[in-house]
């Protein structure tokens, strides 16, 4: 049986509902929300109905057990998240701009979940696992980065796989061997999900067609590249197929691309054709912006169907 690993932070987003430019001055708040990129990731998989388990550690706090309690619920295995008596839970302050663009302020480096590295525990889930997917912003410490690279190592030497989003935040570019971490998770990646510039990170080529081909080239099987409300397109060696992503309103884009790489990854690991699993990818993103809170529009399958039977597809 297939069963879905992921690796990194898990945090509370804690969201100001007016624009403007960072928490400089008081501002008006919603939250705590469950977050963190893997762990957004992971839920969507946990309530598609696949196996799978997170690796990470929290505080004995509330804003651990926000975590813990939506995670569990959803169906994601929490055996590999540990709780530190002694910690304190990460956090994410985060305030749009007028231009949509965010502005951070983390608590993540020096949290709970600043420190993670294999036990017994986690360990067997290494065993159990069959496919690990990497989030960039997990890459944040030696130690995540470590725990990370030896997962790949050991899930890929069973013929399991990998996927990886670069999910890059200029907040964390600068963490130190960060640079490093991408490039070795890529060599090992069999499926990239970049958003945006990210396809070029990696790339020497200036257009998309020709960056696409020289990943695959390195030896990616798969990429699907994130246009946020325009979509999205899958490449493989054969085959290019776009899609002009669905009409909503939306109302919180955090989450967008990890919910949209959780059911890709899932449906395309279950052996889905490519085109049908980036149909079900684009509603889960669509859904998702939909609500406030990152992790508040993961879909169940039921759900993101009647949403594809109902829902417009933007105008190319
Ligand atoms: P994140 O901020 O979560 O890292 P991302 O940059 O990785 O997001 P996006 O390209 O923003 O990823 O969004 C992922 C997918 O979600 C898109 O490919 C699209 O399918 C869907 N999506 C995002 N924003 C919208 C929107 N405004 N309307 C419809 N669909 C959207
Ligand atoms: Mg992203």
């Amino acid at each position: 049986m297939s069963k879905i690993l992921t690796i990194g932070e898990i945090l509370v987003e804690i969201i100001a509902t007016e624009r403007g430019n960072g928490f400089r001055a008081p501002v008006p708040l919603i939250g705590p929300f469950p977050s963190g990129a893997p762990a957004i990731f992971i839920d969507q998989v946990g309530k598609l109905g696949q196996a799978c388990a997170i690796i990470s550690r929290v505080g004995d706090d509330d804003f651990g057990h926000v975590n813990l309690d939506r995670l569990r619920a959803d169906g994601v295995d929490v055996s590999g998240i540990e709780v530190d008596p002694m910690g304190t839970t990460g956090s994410a302050f985060v305030r749009y701009r007028e231009d949509g663009s965010r502005a951070f302020v983390f608590n993540i480096r020096h949290s709970a979940c600043g420190q993670i590295s294999l036990n017994d525990q986690t360990r067997k889930l290494l065993d159990d696992c069959t496919h690990v997917h990497v989030m960039g912003t997990a890459l944040y410490a030696p130690s995540v980065i470590e725990t990370i690279l030896t997962a790949i190592g050991t899930v890929k030497a069973k013929g399991g796989t990998v996927s990886f989003d670069p999910n890059l935040r200029p907040e964390i570019l600068g963490s130190p061997g960060m640079r490093e971490a991408l490039s070795a998770v890529l060599a090992k990646t069999d499926i990239f999900l970049p958003s945006g510039e990210e396809l070029f990170l990696f790339a020497s080529a200036k257009t998309e067609t020709g960056a696409v081909e020289e990943l695959l080239k390195g030896g990616i099987k798969a990429i699907v590249l994130k246009r946020g409300e325009a979509g999205a397109t899958y490449f493989d060696g054969s085959r290019t197929i776009s899609h002009p992503g669905f009409e909503v309103t939306e109302v919180d884009p955090t989450g967008a691309g990890d919910s949209f790489g959780a059911t890709f990854v899932t449906l395309w690991l279950a052996g889905m054709d490519p085109a049908a699993a980036l149909e079900l990818a684009n509603a889960s993103g669509a859904r998702a912006v939909t609500k406030a809170g990152p992790m508040e529009g993961a879909s169940i399958r039921a759900e993101l169907d009647d949403f594809i039977a109902t829902a417009a597809r933007k105008q190319a």
